[in-house]
């Protein structure tokens, strides 16, 4: 049997049984799990990852989609921080830019993952 990597998304699900976090992409989860073993983590998948499920079969090289991730996100960081006008400066942001900033670099990391899934080579 493959052993599927831990992400930093793990657990995925909470006391009760519950899905929390994808375990692709951190978004919220869904009751669709991937693990083959019934005594670890379900590593339950989101609504987004689930369409792509073919291509979760090819996170065995994560660490290299983890960095397209990261890229993803610092480029939909500074597009967020370019189109918002309001500097780089956190300490100026009201809760609701804070909170859209990190939900430009979720989003952004979560597409650039998606991306770098879809177009990878195997
Ligand atoms: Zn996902």
């Amino acid at each position: 049997m493959t052993t599927m990597p831990k992400t930093a998304f793990t657990p995925t699900v909470d006391a009760a049984g519950d899905p929390t976090t994808c375990f692709c992409c951190g978004m919220r989860a869904v009751a669709l799990g991937v693990n083959p073993n019934p005594k670890g983590d379900p590593q339950y998948l989101c609504r987004r990852c689930i369409v792509a499920i073919d291509d979760y079969k090819k996170i065995r090289r994560l660490d290299d989609y983890e960095l397209a991730a990261l890229d993803g996100g610092v480029d939909a960081v500074g597009e967020w921080i370019a189109e918002r006008g309001i500097g780089t400066e956190l300490s100026v942001y009201d809760e609701l830019d804070q909170r859209m900033l990190v939900k430009a670099a979720w989003e952004g990391c979560a597409r650039a993952l998606r991306a770098a899934l879809a177009s990878a080579p195997f």
